[in-house]
């Protein structure tokens, strides 16, 4: 059943290997002025996040260029990380877990298995309702989904677009791919114009 959570520590992986799949594929892009990338990985603090995950998924994939004179950083995508600390997945795992509502159980239940506490909840329920649909990634992205219709039905509409129509991992990496570019540098700019 898609709308059940996925198993954590599996979950932590699959994101992992999505992540590194997302990197070599910007490491074999190159940097822009022709250099080679090469490993420049850093460790984040994660928030709302099990303070215990391993070093490995508390990682974010990134390259420097090795060329003199560039040496520019590149930072791939990522399906685990938004912003300076807080997991994509807690959101994508915050809203398959919420299609019913908020209660405290649901509350109880993600905090548990995933350590996102209620104040992470809350954010990230005022981020897809207020902030989500005013950034240009999504102005541009909701052409794709002419049939969602209103924005009171995302970030569900979303959900039930990659996961209603694929088996579940499948549907869960699609959707993460999908909201992947929101993760980089500029991926949350507010447009202002329609
Ligand atoms: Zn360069």
């Amino acid at each position: 059943m898609y709308h059940d959570l996925p198993p954590s520590a599996s979950f932590w992986s699959f994101l992992l290997a999505v992540d590194e799949d997302l990197a070599e594929e910007a490491r074999n892009k190159g940097c822009p002025c022709g250099g080679r990338l090469h490993s420049a990985n850093y460790l984040r603090k994660p928030g709302g996040t099990p303070a215990q995950l391993p070093e490995p998924q508390r990682l974010r994939l990134s390259f420097c260029c090795d060329r003199d004179g560039c040496r520019k950083r590149a930072t791939p995508p990522s399906v685990r990380f938004l912003g300076r600390k807080v997991y994509l997945a807690a959101i994508v795992i915050l809203v398959s877990a919420m299609r019913q509502g908020p209660t405290p159980w649901r509350f109880r239940e993600l905090s548990k298995r995933f350590g996102a506490d209620e104040s992470t909840i809350a954010r990230w329920q005022i981020f897809w309702r207020e902030h989500f649909p005013q950034t240009a990634f999504w102005k541009v992205a909701r052409a794709g989904f002419v049939t969602l219709g209103t924005i009171v039905s995302l970030p569900y509409a979303l959900v039930d677009a990659f996961l209603g129509r694929h088996p579940p991992y499948r549907g869960w990496e699609l959707l993460l791919r999908f909201l992947s570019p929101i993760t980089v540098a500029g991926g949350l700019q507010i447009k202002i114009s329609q």
